[in-house]
């Protein structure tokens, strides 16, 4: 069974103004299915072409050499994005509840001291990569990653992560990446950050 594209769970334009809709189509129909494409075209007629995709970046210390490079950057491609879309939401303006923002306030110091640290990650990756906010062993952190690296393969838990690729913002917002990291707080869905928390 080949790997798909996973469809957008909502419109185009549902998180207009924040990020445009010509933007999602690129990044949805165009980049994340070059991941697929990539990473199915890797796996082809091995034993990791039936593995999900969970399982594959869990596990990309034992691929083997020859199809170590494809698998981790469009397999890590293919699951941050299939996260991603999941982590937005036309329902603008959520902020965390409950236990998760007792938890971010525990850490960070408030929700405010949270985004602040978590966009300056964000704006300090250099060329591209993800800025997430992960659980390990327990304690929450902020990390940033190269490329479609993702925390998962070293064993910690992604409970959100934004993407600071150029291609993520470059067409509305261009070279001001922290402008696009402040805007994007407004389309996150806590909801769904909270539920991933609290299971
Ligand atoms: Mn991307």
């Amino acid at each position: 069974m080949a790997f798909e594209l996973p469809p957008l769970p909502y419109d185009y334009d549902a998180l207009e103004p924040f990020v445009d809709a010509q933007t999602m189509h690129l990044h949805h129909d165009k980049h994340h299915q070059a991941y697929v494409d990539k990473l199915n075209a890797a796996v082809e007629g091995t034993e990791w072409a039936d593995k999900s995709i969970d399982e594959i970046v869990a596990n990309l210390a034992d691929l083997p050499a020859d199809i170590a490079g494809p698998v981790r950057n469009n397999g890590g491609g293919h699951f941050n994005h299939t996260l991603f879309w999941d982590w937005m939401t036309p329902e603008h303006g959520q902020t965390p509840e409950g236990e998760l923002a007792a938890a971010i306030d525990d850490t960070f110091g408030s929700f405010d001291d949270f985004k602040t640290k978590f966009e300056a990650a964000g704006v300090a990756r250099f060329g591209s990569g993800w800025v997430w906010l992960i659980r390990d062993a327990g304690s929450l952190s902020i990390v940033s990653t190269a490329n479609q690296d993702s925390p998962v393969t070293d064993g910690a838990e992604v409970l959100l992560g934004n993407d600071v690729w150029e291609h993520a913002y470059y067409l509305k917002y261009q070279n001001r990446r922290p402008e696009y990291l402040k805007e994007w707080w407004n389309v996150v869905n806590w909801a769904k950050v909270g539920a991933a928390f609290d299971a």
